[in-house]
């Protein structure tokens, strides 16, 4: 056998060499290489597969790794990196164990889930795609990375870019929503953010853009469903911004829980290696999603064994948890279900990003005690969490202006979400500090001081059912009140607030509720919180409702019967101040909605850039027999895509084409004058939208293709100048050819994806 091996060591080595002397490296490349051929050359193939395994934190205590379980796979050579441990004290000490008690001295990576923010916590990723700010984004992936970096982090499980347009999924809460242009720009941002320009700073971390791929289109919006989709759907909506992604130069690829075509994305060659490698030209590692490989047994893709020797032909080079691979891939290679060449390739990918990190220079590079307690959650940093929230919340309605609230009087702040510091940060905040965490209840009193008087009184429980409290709330503390009836929470509340000027009503999802397996089937204010809203608007005062969500919600009756409501997702840290600057008109909002927001439950997937149909229903019309439509609800959204209002108003007005033909070569200038013509500063985000009227496929009624966020003072007006050419028109065909087609095409802009101007224009030979 060790001949046989030794044999196949001199092939790849020579085949290698081939390979090299025909492709052209730069010098750094060509320095990484020599190193890593250097380094593999001494490994032994259990090392070698030892590299492949991403072990959970499981036991580790600072100063006790040595001795513990994972120290001694570390030792052995049978880890490479570790999941979601945190400090700097316990980094140090798992690393020391590497290079310095195992035997080829390999520096292991250490990741976890910093998703929106590290300590300083900033708002989800819905959240955040609502600022259509990409600037700030990047920002706080910047931040997110200074934080993590400071504490001994070197690689991020993020950016998220799943699309979705089911809003029961729970994860659509860490995505950017439904938009794949938007989605694709968010992604972008991200990676940047992340990894600067130079993985090697202490200071910069590896993004790993997920799920790949698909993940967002599972059936029914339950998780871990299966998805299956045309590949024109596929290549067009759903696979752009993981694209966006590798070409920003991200470092890793996860691999998705979900089936494409047939076969979960770990086991899945055309995706991780035809897909992602030859057509994509993607050079780093790809990591499963936890458990992935071994849930392919439960999948029905053949045991332990064989699923491992699936997933690592398939191009899925490090497995997190599990370890099929540490386990099976020996035995695979030995009865020749796998080459040493596949073993080969994913460790190679591995230590080059350990190399890439800059690891093997200093394998500490990221423990530096002094940056963990000066960097992290800092005043700073928290400051910019504040701005960015108040960029993220989305005005859904403020009838006759009721918002924004003056500092005077009696103000009732109510809800079971007003003074819940656990609930501020959202879904996925491993290294936040709850401490750190302003409720609405404070921020709103530091605003206002001695200005005006705060009644609190929480009204009610998320859930009054026990069972369902301990779902929705995971591991958080609950809000079932043990010494109040749901009736006498409720009774409390109205009384307070029957003796104030208004109401302030603080309701929506907990911060579990939304995320990773916590998908709903009704997506409306849960039950207890909706009767406690009716209760309070039974008193006459005026209500403004604050809603805190992880995804749209079906809010027929609120926005029918509430006059304002204030979308503010989850904030982060620093959510309650930044709820009472744009509540007390401090900050003017100007988030737009990233997703739709349904009528109700039976109209999902609705989403803006549908196709027409050969049956459309007119615009403004319910229901007309044998037409594309319901008997019992129109098929127009609550709230748009793009949609969001502001305490002043905008006027759209000469939307114009600098030409009427648009040549293939050129490009198409279009102007639009926006006027401020309300009562305050603002900004909004000016959306273009185009619609290809013929195709060799049937195109979407719209498409975003640029939006530009303006700030104006009242009564000032600005011309934004957009530019559009042939390729912003292209999209796969048939054939999966990425081009665009002549003929007519439709632009429209303005104020959200239904209140539009529009022009037409021409795209000529
Ligand atoms: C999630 C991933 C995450 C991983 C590690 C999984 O359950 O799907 O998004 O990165 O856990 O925490």
């Amino acid at each position: 056998m060790n001949r046989k091996f030794l044999l196949l060591t001199c092939i790849l080595l020579l085949s290698n060499a081939i390979v090299f002397s025909q492709s052209k490296l730069s010098p750094a490349d060509q320095k990484m290489k020599t190193f890593v051929d250097g380094l593999m050359s001494k490994m032994t193939i259990d090392e070698k597969i030892g590299q492949l395994n991403l072990v959970g934190a499981g036991d580790v205590v600072t100063g006790q790794t040595s001795n513990s379980d994972i120290g001694k796979k570390i030792k052995e050579g049978n880890v490479g990196g570790i999941l979601n441990l945190k400090s700097v004290e316990k980094i140090r000490d798992a690393q020391k164990v590497a290079v310095e008690e195992s035997r080829l001295k390999i520096p292991l990576i250490f990741s976890m889930d910093v998703i929106h923010g590290y300590q300083t916590t900033f708002p989800i990723p819905l959240a955040m795609a609502s600022s259509f700010d990409m600037i700030m984004i990047e920002q706080s992936a910047r931040i997110a990375a200074e934080e993590a970096s400071a504490d001994g982090i070197c690689l991020t499980f993020s950016p998220m870019v799943d699309i979705t347009r089911d809003p029961r999924w729970g994860r659509i809460a860490e995505g950017s929503g439904e938009d794949t242009y938007l989605g694709s720009l968010v992604a972008k941002a991200m990676v940047k953010g992340y990894q600067g320009n130079d993985l090697t700073k202490n200071n910069t971390i590896m993004a790993c853009v997920k799920h790949f791929a698909l993940y967002g289109a599972t059936e029914a919006g339950r998780d871990y469903n299966t998805t299956d989709m045309s590949r024109l759907r596929m290549y067009n909506e759903y696979l752009p911004p993981y694209k966006a992604a590798i070409d920003a130069g991200v470092g890793s690829v996860m691999t998705s829980f979900n089936e494409v075509d047939g076969i979960p994305a770990s086991g899945n060659k055309w995706l991780m290696t035809d897909l992602l490698r030859k057509q994509w030209g993607f050079k780093g590692f790809v990591v499963t999603d936890y458990t992935a490989i071994t849930e392919m047994t439960e999948h029905g893709m053949g045991d332990m064994q064989t699923v491992a020797a699936l997933a690592l032909k398939a191009g899925t080079d490090m497995e997190m948890v599990g370890e099929a691979y540490l386990t099976t891939l020996e035995k695979s290679l030995k009865e020749g279900k796998i080459t040493q060449a596949n073993i080969n390739q994913s460790c190679r990918l591995i230590l080059e990003a350990k190399y890439k990190l800059g690891l093997f220079d200093d394998p500490y590079r990221y423990c530096n005690t002094e940056r963990a307690k000066t960097e992290i959650g800092t005043d700073e940093h928290m400051k910019t969490a504040r701005d960015f929230a108040t960029r993220t919340f989305v005005l859904l309605k403020n009838e006759n202006q009721l918002l924004p609230l003056q500092k005077k009087g009696k103000i009732a702040l109510i809800g079971p979400l007003a003074d819940r510091r656990y609930d501020m940060a959202g879904m996925w905040s491993v290294a936040v500090d709850h401490n750190q965490s302003i409720t609405v209840l404070k921020g709103f009193k530091d605003a206002i001081g001695n200005q005006a008087d705060i009644f609190y009184a929480k009204g009610s429980n998320f859930v009054d059912d026990p069972k369902l409290d301990l779902f929705y709330r995971n591991s958080r503390e609950s809000s079932i009140d043990p010494t109040h009836t749901p009736q006498q929470l409720r009774d409390e509340a109205v009384a307070l607030a029957s003796k104030c000027d208004l109401i302030v009503a603080v309701m929506g999802e907990a911060a579990e509720m939304s995320g990773e397996s916590s998908s709903r089937s009704d997506i409306s204010l849960p039950g207890s919180q909706q009767e406690l809203l009716k209760a309070l608007l039974k008193t006459g005062k005026p209500v403004v409702l604050v809603l805190f969500t992880g995804r749209p919600l079906t809010l027929n009756w609120e926005q029918q019967n509430i006059p304002a409501i204030l979308n503010v997702w989850f904030g982060g840290s620093q959510a309650g101040n930044a709820i009472a600057d744009v509540v007390f008109g401090d900050v003017n909002p100007s988030g737009k909605l990233p997703v739709t927001f349904p009528q109700n439950v039976g109209q999902i997937p609705l989403f803006y850039n549908h196709k027409n149909t050969g049956r459309p229903l007119p615009e403004g019309k319910w229901f007309t027999k044998f037409l594309s439509d319901y008997l019992d609800v129109t098929n127009d959204p609550l709230y748009p895509f793009g949609y969001g209002l502001s305490y002043t108003t905008f006027k759209y007005s000469d939307l114009k084409l600098d030409k009427q033909k648009l040549s293939v070569n050129s490009t198409l200038n279009i102007s639009v004058t926006i006027t401020n013509t309300g009562k305050y500063d603002g900004a909004e985000v000016a959306q273009l939208y185009i619609r290809d009227m013929v195709g060799s496929i049937t195109r979407p009624v719209k498409e975003l293709k640029g939006f530009q966020k303006v700030f104006l003072k009242v009564g000032e007006s600005r011309t934004l100048n957009f530019k559009l050419t042939a390729n912003d028109l292209a999209f796969y065909n048939s054939d999966l050819k990425f081009k665009s087609e002549l003929g007519d095409f439709k632009v429209f802009v303005g104020t959200n994806s239904v209140d539009c101007l529009e022009a037409d224009f021409e795209l000529t030979k």
